[in-house]
């Protein structure tokens, strides 16, 4: 295995190929099997840790399997909540015994967590030793909190449930939630963003102070359509005006809010679906920052299977939906991230319909300037000129400046920024940073002492840790000033608090702030 590692560092292997041929030749020479990545990237490290082999992150980063795992700056941990009931009647959602309300006992996550029988601590272990053994570098988590409507779980279910991941991801339990959140900020997996799935009309100025305690960033709202005629026959229990207030608050707030959206409702048509989507990005009471598009999946164990059966309910054909979804992807701005086309529920669950087709964004290819669609991925170049870009849009009664290090025309997104300014029609002016993100292959941040191979801190192969969030900060404490307001928050995840402190920044209340000055 050393051979095969010395001959992608003399050779400089770049591509998966060149790996491919090297392994084929030395396996061949050797008449042995062609060892597998995982075992190649743990020899690696040994090397590198005995000071035999000089660290080379483009090997490293070849040995990565499945390296889109990493390639958006972090890695995402989903985590189950334990079967609970649901207020909601919604007739598209299945009910199954041993699972949260909405979820299916064969879904990969839900497998994982009855594996675990619900223990957010062994959920997030088991995650992180599966991303750890595929070389996934685990320093800079997203914790993504899945199953039912979070804010119908009772509060010390969910603040046990939070503290849990939080010592997990700590490796060692502490006495309450604060004391885990402030292990968590000099912690080897640190928690930078955290989100759970609610509904529109379960958020309150309270539930987001709530939130906020259990260090909460981003809020995914169940809206599926912002139409009350179509939000009625579903029996969603909530209608439009419950999304409109939800989405200003969690923004006002500093929360990231995504929108799960159902195309394919019962009442609904592609041309009706093609419209709303279009509101959503023309009408300033919504502009969600991000989308989770799950066309209606009809499956047995939901009421809404009768209604198939009895002639009430037709899903599109294929051809309708792969149309209605480029139509979509084509009227989404460069502010906001596709974060998943379909679920991930198997299709032989799925009785009828293309929403069986699990690959649907594979096949929908082109017409996105979507954030995802322009991430720099694993094809960063350090000699590239980059330029600093700056959006501005309405929304939710105050104004997003959506900021960005971009190449030159505007196919590679490396860095953003997004700034929320109010200063008319609220109680009273601010100026927030709802994120801060830069992408590319996510890197280690531990100090260099802490642990071998130390290279990870920067890398030639990633733009992060090279000063672009730094930048974009500057530029947003520059432009809030310009606007009248002498003070900037930052939402914050727990695990970033560390780098905001170093530029000056506080912690108050459970936001990073700054007082600016000219
Ligand atoms: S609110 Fe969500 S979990 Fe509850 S019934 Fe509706 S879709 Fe299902
Ligand atoms: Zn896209």
């Amino acid at each position: 295995m050393e051979t095969i590692i010395r001959e992608l560092i003399n050779d400089a292997g770049k591509s998966g190929a060149d790996l491919s041929m090297v392994k084929r030749r030395v396996a061949k020479k050797y008449k042995a099997p062609c060892p597998t990545n995982i075992s190649l990237l743990r020899t690696y490290h040994k090397l590198v840790e005995n000071k035999t082999l000089q660290a080379s992150p483009l090997v490293k980063n070849l040995l990565i399997t499945r390296p889109v795992r990493s390639l958006s700056g972090i890695v995402n941990i989903s985590v189950l909540t334990k079967p609970y009931p649901c207020p909601g009647k919604c007739i598209y959602c299945p009910s199954q015994k041993g699972s949260p309300k909405s979820y299916l006992n064969n879904e990969p996550a839900v497998m994982r967590a009855i594996l675990n029988k619900y223990d957010p601590y062994d959920q997030v272990k088991m995650r992180l030793r599966a991303l750890e053994m595929t070389g996934h570098p685990t320093d800079k988590i997203e914790l993504r909190i899945i199953g039912g409507t979070w804010s119908f779980y009772p509060k010390n279910y969910q603040t046990w449930f939070v503290k849990r991941c939080f010592d997990a991801c700590n490796a060692r339990g502490r006495s309450d939630i604060s004391k885990a959140q402030k292990c968590n900020e000099t912690a080897r997996h640190r928690i930078v963003g955290l989100s759970i799935e609610t509904r529109p009309d379960f958020i309150t100025e309270k539930e987001i102070q709530r939130l906020r305690e259990l260090g909460a960033t981003m809020a995914e709202l169940g809206v599926q359509s912002i139409y009350d005629d179509a939000l009625k026959l579903i029996k969603r229990g909530h209608g439009r005006n419950e999304t409109i207030r939800a989405t200003k608050l969690l923004k006002d707030a500093g929360f990231k809010v995504c929108y799960q959206m159902m195309p394919n409702l019962p009442g609904a048509n592609t041309l009706r679906d093609k419209k709303m989507f279009r509101e959503l990005f023309s009408n300033g009471d919504f502009q969600p920052d991000m989308l989770k598009i799950y066309p209606c999946a009809l499956l047995k164990e939901a009421p809404l299977y009768r209604w198939w059966k009895n002639k009430k309910y037709k899903p599109y054909t294929k051809h309708q939906l792969i149309a209605l979804v480029k139509a979509i992807k084509k009227s989404v701005p460069p502010y906001v991230r596709i974060q998943r086309i379909t679920r991930d529920i198997p299709s032989q669950s799925i009785i009828a319909g293309p929403a069986k087709l699990s690959n649907l964004r594979q096949m929908i290819t082109g017409h996105c300037k979507c954030i995802r669609c322009r991430e720099v991925k694993g094809d960063y170049n350090a000699k590239e000129k980059l330029f600093l870009f700056r959006r501005d849009y309405q929304a939710s009664g105050g104004k997003e400046i959506f900021l960005t290090f971009e190449n030159k025309n505007q196919s590679k997104l490396y860095s953003l920024l997004r700034l929320r300014v109010c200063v008319e029609n609220g109680s009273r002016p601010f100026a927030m940073i709802r994120e801060v993100h830069t992408f590319g292959q996510s890197l280690e941040v531990r100090p260099l002492k802490a642990r071998l191979p130390a290279e990870g801190r920067t890398s030639p192969a990633s733009p992060q840790h090279k000063g672009l969030g730094k930048k974009l900060l500057q530029e947003a404490e520059k432009i809030s000033l310009l606007s009248g307001v002498n003070k900037i928050e930052i939402i914050s995840g727990v695990g970033v608090r560390g780098y905001y402190r170093k530029l000056g920044y506080k912690l108050e209340k459970t936001y990073m702030t700054k007082f600016l000055s000219a």
